[in-house]
């Protein structure tokens, strides 16, 4: 029992702190909408199941399973988003936390990782989701005291990152699909007050 409250006690310090903190930035353009949008029926063909769930339906995977244990082992190299290929964070940013999924202290330089508040499930959190094509990746918290750069902790699924070794070669971008680019051109023409043609 008195185990149970300690560690209640600890989540909800973790979860006040990232509340405390600053709201993801933003720029000033609507960063928010991923470039890439594909339906469920689209993404199902090109995912597994477990890669589906979590990444398109905000689903969690098991901690400390086989895919952690392979990320422990991982060298140098960069990891990318299982769903389209964006550069997301690199062995650089990769630090032990030993909270069973594989943990980042910050995003690789390509910045291909968007921040967004999550109040869902009771919790005020921080998403992390892929901003090229929206996937799910997990949370970040803030000023858990672990001894890193930045002091956050990226808590990301395993299953939504593709490694690739150092000297390997980066997986294909996704093309951004026609629908996503007829949208933002009617969107454009909607702002500029014409009627999208149909
Ligand atoms: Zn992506």
């Amino acid at each position: 029992m008195k185990l149970r409250f300690v560690l209640f006690s600890a989540l909800a310090a973790a979860f006040s702190i990232v509340h405390a903190e600053d709201k993801p930035k933003a720029d000033s353009k609507d960063m928010t909408k991923p470039e890439i949008v594909k339906s469920d029926e689209d993404w199902k063909k090109l995912l597994t199941l477990e890669q589906f769930e979590v990444t398109r339906q905000r689903g969690t995977e098991r901690p400390f399973g086989h895919i952690y244990e392979e990320f422990e082992k991982q060298g140098e190299g960069t990891y990318y988003c299982v769903c389209c290929g964006a550069e997301l964070f690199t062995s650089k940013e990769k630090f032990h936390s030993g909270c069973g999924w594989p943990s980042f202290y910050d995003s690789s330089k390509a910045k291909g990782v968007l921040e967004k508040v999550d109040d869902s499930h009771g919790m005020h959190r921080v998403e992390t989701v892929c901003k090229r094509c929206g996937a799910h990746l997990g949370h970040v918290f803030e000023g858990e005291g672990f001894k890193t750069p930045t002091n956050r902790r990226f808590c990301i699924n395993g299953v939504a990152l593709k490694f690739v070794p150092k000297g390997g070669e980066a997986p294909k971008l996704l093309e951004v699909n026609s629908e996503a680019v007829q949208n933002k051109k009617d969107e454009v023409a909607k702002e500029g007050g014409v009627e999208p043609k149909k």
